[in-house]
């Protein structure tokens, strides 16, 4: 189903982009910068990556006619997120190269896919159950001592769709509560810290991992990454050695965040993957020699990949609804460097931008 998957596209080709967000946006201006066009196809009309971009379609995401023509007008394909249907993946691949291909959508689209897959390669996560009514997810519960974290097993992203088990919900309302139609109760894992590893493969093999970082959410939402992670040097060496193993086994061309729980008494669990450019990886734009994004253009076209090395130690805060009304005071930190999405309006929540702190020079 794949059209000429080991294409190399040149800078002055055209790169499609399923979605519209933020991480399309910046992708876009990275490969700007690399001599690319980029054309967004997202369902709404002026979305952050369109403001961007040379070229839009504006349709939703299960359109044959303009999957077709969006095909077409391109020479590559990738998203940025991953929920695409399975149908319009196998339209735009019988087409154009579409990379990361069908296989890295297939299993991150997925929670328990994506379980059962790293378990499989013998990656570490938490203990997990797939539930798929409230009599099972009762069971389960049972099992996992009384405690457990319930989440929908697909289209959940920032802490929506799941809903915390500890003795105070019956099964029956946390079922309801969770929203979805399968569900999968995972152990509730007493972390030190989380962090994440941001990883490219390209068209070759060729791999490059940026360093550990550290994750720190606020309502499920993440509100700052710390680079490098604090660990001890044999926790970022099995975090890299993790996603190296994970996503070498995906065969995926394109970036991989890798997100992990370190447990108190020192394992490193795999929470999450997420086949594109992730949260986590955005204070590489100011701090490293190469940034996730444009990482993630020279993977998906065919280019050899660019050094991840850090040029300086940073702290990425994400701008979540009205922390945007800081701009005047962050423009004016020396510090401080500030990406705004463009969008219109400041819903509680809503990524609106982040701001990076450069720190002290690399040691
Ligand atoms: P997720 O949507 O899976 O990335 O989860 C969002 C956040 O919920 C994570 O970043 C953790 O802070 C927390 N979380 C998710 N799963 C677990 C778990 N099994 N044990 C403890 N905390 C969790």
């Amino acid at each position: 189903m794949t059209a000429a998957s080991d294409r190399v596209v040149p800078p002055g080709g055209t790169i499609g982009i399923l979605g519209g967000g933020q991480l399309g946006r910046m992708t876009a201006t990275a490969a700007a910068a690399l001599g690319y066009r980029c054309h967004v196809y997202a369902p709404d009309a002026d979305s952050p990556a369109a403001q961007v971009c040379a070229a839009a379609t504006v349709a939703p995401y299960d359109d044959a006619d303009a999957l077709t023509r969006f095909a077409a007008a391109v020479d590559v394909v990738t998203f940025e997120f991953e929920n695409i249907p399975y149908e319009s993946v196998r339209l735009l691949a019988e087409r154009v190269p579409v990379r990361p291909g069908w296989n890295a959508l297939r299993v991150t689209q997925d929670r328990v896919t994506e379980k059962d897959f790293l378990r499989g390669i013998g990656v570490p996560t938490a203990d997990y159950r797939a539930v798929s009514d409230s009599a099972a997810l009762a069971e389960a519960v049972a099992a996992f001592g009384g405690q457990g974290i319930l989440k929908t097993t697909r289209l959940g992203y920032d802490g929506k769709g799941q809903v915390r088990l500890d003795g105070t919900l019956t099964a029956e309302d946390a079922w309801a509560r969770m929203g979805g139609p399968e569900g999968i109760l995972e152990s509730v894992v007493d972390f030190a810290c989380e962090i994440s590893v941001v990883i490219a493969r390209g068209l070759d093999g060729e791999i490059a991992a940026f360093v550990p970082v550290e994750n720190r959410h606020r309502n499920h939402i993440l509100d700052r990454t710390i680079a490098p992670a604090a660990v001890a040097d044999e926790i970022a060496a099995e975090a890299d050695r993790i996603a190296r193993r994970v996503v070498e086994a995906l065969g995926l061309v394109g970036l991989l965040a890798v997100e992990m729980f370190v447990t108190r008494d020192g394992r490193v669990l795999v929470n999450e993957l997420a086949p594109r450019p992730h949260n986590s990886g955005h204070w590489t734009i100011d701090a490293c020699v190469t940034s996730q994004f444009e990482q993630f253009v020279r993977a998906v076209c065919g280019l050899p990949l660019g050094s991840p090395a850090r040029l300086c130690d940073a702290e990425m805060t994400n701008l979540l609804g009205d922390d945007i009304e800081q701009w005047p005071e962050l423009l004016r930190d020396p510090q401080a460097k500030l990406h705004l999405y463009g969008k219109a309006e400041p819903r509680p929540g809503r990524k609106m931008g982040h701001v990076t702190r450069l720190l002290s020079p690399r040691d």
